[in-house]
């Protein structure tokens, strides 16, 4: 693994010709230790987001002991590369081979489910375990989330009585979870949700030990920048603390994104400009799925040595490097009015869904990884903001 300086330093060292990922432990770290000390419950991190070893190493020195796997294949990684780690394997459709081998191989102890018909498999599939955590995924609102995740999984409230009393029988702590969506934009998400918990637990009259509110957790991104974290933290302890539970029920939290998004970016080049329509060298099939399918705008800067900040800025699109028309970014993204062919952009905030959705695609992949040392392109966790300046373009400081 190379190490540099910066983003900047990246490009004019290696001028390469194919796209680079580049990551940033320190910020991934600094993430981590925020939602250790400060969320008020235990942080799982959500494995799909980014299965990279190198950061769930990171992560595991910074203090997240505990993983949210949804597959088998993930439950393998995070046990080789962490074999102390705390597995809760929260996909609630599973095979039953894969819960398993979770259970008598990997030590794996928390399941979720959202029916009975899962319930089972859990019982069989362990040969009746009396030393199961079972969470039942109620169905919430997806409102205020950038990317629903309501109609998949969850069970209803009116099924929830029965599901909860079933799996009480059977379970030796019983939880409750649901997942707002991803990038959810208002700590309201959480505390309707949990208004949801209180209803199935007073409505089954079980004794609940764990309320899990699962992931959601915002990233800054142009055009969503989001309330401090602190803001979500507080409203979820209080309506967790007026929750009718014991004092001893454990409240979890699942982040993916939030813990990762400012984990790594990319550089890329400009092999061709048309008018506002940039053609670069990764896209819809490498880091950037969001940006094209989703409509994500990412955070850019020109990797420029002579940069000014007086530069006019334009918005462009992007092209990615496929044959295909889908490989299409619309942004917009602002960049200097006056790029061109052979210029390097960074672009931001792909450490979460960016890298884990690459494929090789028409023969376009991105196998250089560089670590940089410098600040990711926006950070939610700075503790004081510094010279950083709002700009697009970098600042070469002598
Ligand atoms: C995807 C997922 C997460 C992580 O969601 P983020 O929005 O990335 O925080 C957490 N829990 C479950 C069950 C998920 O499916």
């Amino acid at each position: 693994m190379y190490k540099h300086h910066s983003a900047l330093g990246v490009a004019l060292s290696l001028r390469p010709a194919a796209p680079v990922t580049l990551i940033r432990p320190q910020a991934a770290a600094r993430a981590a230790r925020f939602f250790a000390e400060k969320f008020p419950g235990r942080s799982l991190y959500a494995v799909k987001a980014n299965p990279s070893p190198t950061l769930l190493k990171t992560l595991w020195t910074a203090g997240i002991t505990h993983y949210d796997v949804a597959s088998i294949v993930e439950v393998r990684l995070v046990r080789r590369t962490l074999p102390n780690a705390k597995l809760c394997f929260m996909h609630p459709v599973k095979a039953e081979e894969a819960i398993a081998e979770a259970y008598f191989k990997h030590g794996v102890r928390t399941f979720s489910l959202d029916s009975l018909e899962e319930l089972s498999k859990i019982v069989r599939a362990t040969k009746g375990a009396e030393d199961l955590e079972l969470c039942v995924r109620l169905r919430v609102s997806s409102d205020y989330s950038k990317l629903s995740l309501a109609s998949k999984f969850g069970c209803e409230l009116s099924d929830a009585r029965e599901l909860l009393m079933a799996t009480r029988q059977v379970a030796d702590a019983l939880g409750i979870c649901f997942h707002v969506g991803s990038q959810a934009m208002s700590p309201h998400a959480y505390t309707q949700a949990i208004e949801r918990v209180r209803a199935a637990i007073v409505d089954a009259a079980v004794t609940v030990d764990i309320v899990d509110v699962g992931g959601g957790f915002p990233s800054s991104y142009p055009g969503m920048e989001p309330p401090p974290l602190e803001h979500y933290f507080g409203a979820i302890h209080r309506a967790f603390e007026s929750l009718p539970i014991s004092y001893s029920a454990e409240l979890w939290c699942e982040p993916g994104r939030a813990l990762s998004a400012e984990y790594s970016s990319i550089v890329v080049r400009v092999e061709r400009r048309r008018g506002q329509e940039l053609y670069i060298n990764d896209g819809a099939y490498g880091a950037l799925f969001d940006a094209a399918h989703l409509g994500w705008r990412f955070p850019v800067r020109l990797l420029r040595p002579e940069a000014n900040d007086e530069t006019d800025t334009e918005s462009f699109s992007f092209y990615g490097p496929t044959c295909d028309d889908m490989d299409h970014m619309a942004g917009p993204f602002d960049l200097p009015a006056d790029i061109k062919v052979g210029d390097y952009i960074e672009i931001g905030m792909l450490g979460a869904y960016g890298s884990a959705m690459r494929t090789d695609f028409n023969g376009f992949g991105a196998e250089t990884v560089c670590e940089v040392a410098d600040e990711p392109m926006t950070s939610l966790y700075r503790e004081e903001v510094t010279v950083e300046k709002r700009s697009n373009v970098v600042q070469i400081r002598r």
